[in-house]
């Protein structure tokens, strides 16, 4: 049998970004999910793990503002919102937000293109 290369991890949830799909691993084992690309459930240690579109629903649990960017790559942004969200599917993940966000507000998943790579954004649900 022809041996080829896994895809990296993080590339499922990149190739989601590109398609404006939020995508998230659920454990077959014990239904914890989660969105930080592994190959073992955190919570229970089982390695069945599904990616899965979440709807992009999410409820703004922190936020911060950036005014000086880590990188080059963000310098242009600066200064932006930076926000932690539970999606509605109960993982956590990082993205960028409008500028007025607080938290507790539900929020949408959006998308941007920056320098060749597809973000995220939340923007408050109309
Ligand atoms: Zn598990």
């Amino acid at each position: 049998m022809p041996h080829t290369p896994a895809p990296s991890l993080a590339t499922h949830f990149t190739e989601g970004l590109q398609a404006h799909v939020v995508r998230f691993q659920r454990c077959d084992a014990c239904g914890h999910a989660q969105t930080l690309a592994r190959y073992a459930c955190q919570r229970c240690g089982a390695q069945r793990l599904a990616w899965h579109d979440a709807s992009g629903l999410a409820t703004v649990r922190a936020r911060t503002v950036v005014s000086r960017a880590p990188s080059d790559e963000f310098r242009a942004l600066a200064p932006y919102t930076l926000v932690i969200v539970e999606l509605d599917e109960g993982p956590r993940l990082m993205g960028h937000a409008q500028a007025d966000v607080q938290i507790g507000q539900r929020v949408q998943a959006g998308y941007f293109e920056h320098q060749g790579r597809t973000l995220l954004r939340f923007d408050t649900q109309k």
